[in-house]
C-alpha cells in the first residue's frame, strides 16, 4: 500500500517593516533646517529621555532611550525638539493604510513598526521581497520617509533582518538560509535579551547562537529560567508565533493628497465622488462590521486638518455632502481662505478594536 506523503510544512512569509529613526525623520522632513544637524526628539529637561535621534546624532553615540544629559555630553551640538505626537500618529495611520493594500494580517508593534504576514497574498506574484520593496516605495513616494524591512519565514528572523540593512534597506532570509543566518548571531541581538541577561549568558560562556545550539535547554535553564526554551528555539531559527492581529477594525478610511490645492466646496465634492466607490470597494472586503459613523477629513495648505463626523448606518453620499459643507467652512481661518491639500472619507464601526499593545507602548513613551 502506498504510504501517504508527509504533509509539506507551510512556509510563512513574514515582513517586518520598521521606519528609519521615525520621529526624527518626520521632523527632518518637515523642517529642512534640521536635516544636516544632530537631532533628537524628546524632552530637554534634566530628567528627560530621548525618544529617538537621527543618524548624524548616532555617530556621536547618541541613542534612543538615553538621558538628554548624557546625550548632550556626547554631542553638545545636539538639537533636541519636542515631539509632535499628533503628526506621528497621522503618518503612522497612513503607513498602516499602505500595509493594508497588501495584506489584512498586520500586527502593529508601535507607531513605526509592524509585522505583516503575506504568506497568502497574490500581490507581486506572491513575492514577499517584491511586496516589501513596493511598500517601502509607497511609503517614500507618499510620505517622503524611508523604511527598512526584513523578510523571513518567521517574526523573530524578520525583525532581526530588518535591522541588517538599515537605513532604507531590506534583507531577505529565505527558509534555507535561516540556519546559517542564526549561527553567528550575537545573543544580544535577540529580542528579550537585555544587557543583564546578556552578561549572565556571557559569563556562562554563551555569546552567539552557535554556543546555545551546542548546549541544551537543561544547561540554559539555571541561567535564564523559563526563557531557556524560547532561547534554544530561537538559536535554531525557530519561532512559531502567529501574528497578533486584531481583526476587528474600528474604522475604515480612504484619502487622497491632491496634486494641486483646491478651494471650493464643488471641487471637494468632485474628489469625494471619486473616493466614494473606492471606499465602498474596501468596505466590501471588511463586511460584517456594523457602521456607526461616517466622517470627512480635510487637510489645509498650512497642514492643519479638520474632521467632521456624524452618526450613520451606511455610507451615504448625501451625508458626505452635508459633512463637507461643515468642514469646508473651516477652511476660512481669520478671514483667510486656506487651500485644501487632502480630502478623506471615514467610516466608524461598532465595537472598536482594542489595539492594546500599541496603546501600552505609546503610554510608556517618555513624557515629552
Ligand atoms: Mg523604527
Amino acid at each position: 500500500m502506498k504510504s501517504l506523503s508527509p504533509k509539506k510544512p507551510i512556509v510563512k512569509k513574514i515582513i517586518h517593516v520598521d521606519m528609519d529613526c521615525f520621529y526624527a525623520a518626520v521632523e527632518m522632513r518637515d523642517f529642512p533646517e534640521y536635516r544636516d544637524i544632530p537631532l533628537a526628539v524628546g524632552g530637554d529637561g534634566p530628567r528627560s529621555v530621548l525618544c529617538t535621534c537621527n543618524y548624524i546624532a548616532r555617530q556621536f553615540g547618541v541613542r534612543s532611550a538615553m538621558s538628554a544629559i548624557k546625550a548632550k555630553q556626547l554631542c553638545p551640538e545636539l538639537k533636541i525638539v519636542h515631539g509632535r505626537m499628533a503628526v506621528y500618529k497621522e503618518v503612522s495611520d497612513h503607513i498602516r493604510e499602505i500595509f493594508s493594500r497588501y495584506t489584512d494580517l498586520i500586527e502593529p508593534l508601535s507607531l513605526d513598526e509592524a509585522y505583516l504576514d503575506v504568506s497568502n497574498t497574490t500581490h507581486c506574484q506572491g513575492s514577499a521581497t517584491l511586496i516589501a520593496e513596493q511598500i517601502r516605495t509607497d511609503i517614500f513616494n507618499e510620505l517622503n520617509l524611508t523604511a527598512s524591512a526584513g523578510i523571513a519565514p518567521n517574526k523573530f528572523i524578520a525583525k532581526i533582518a530588518s535591522d541588517e540593512n538599515k537605513p532604507n534597506g531590506q534583507c531577505v532570509i529565505p527558509p534555507d538560509k535561516v540556519a546559517s543566518f542564526v549561527e553567528e548571531l550575537p545573543l544580544r541581538k535577540i529580542p528579550g535579551i537585555g544587557p543583564k541577561t546578556f552578561q549572565k549568558l556571557q559569563q556562562a560562556g554563551f555569546s552567539t547562537c552557535h554556543d546555545v545550539r551546542a548546549s541544551s535547554i537543561a544547561k540554559l535553564t539555571p541561567i535564564v529560567g523559563k526563557f531557556a526554551v524560547s532561547l534554544y528555539q530561537k538559536a535554531h531559527g525557530i519561532d512559531n508565533r502567529e501574528l497578533e492581529v486584531s481583526r476587528q477594525r474600528k474604522s475604515l478610511a480612504i484619502e487622497t493628497t491632491l496634486a494641486v490645492d483646491i478651494y471650493t466646496e464643488k471641487e471637494c465634492f468632485a474628489v469625494i465622488k471619486q473616493l466614494l466607490p473606492k471606499l465602498l470597494a474596501r468596505l466590501n472586503k471588511v463586511s460584517n462590521l456594523k457602521i456607526v459613523r461616517q466622517g470627512i477629513k480635510l487637510k489645509f495648505t498650512d497642514f492643519n486638518q479638520t474632521t467632521v463626523e456624524q452618526q450613520s448606518l451606511s455610507p451615504d453620499q448625501q451625508t458626505y455632502m452635508t459633512l463637507l459643507s461643515k468642514a469646508h467652512t473651516r477652511a476660512n481661518k481669520n478671514g483667510m481662505q486656506r487651500g485644501i491639500r487632502l480630502v478623506g472619507l471615514t467610516l466608524g464601526f461598532a465595537e472598536p478594536c482594542v489595539e492594546s499593545k500599541v496603546m501600552a507602548k505609546q503610554m510608556m513613551l517618555p513624557s515629552l
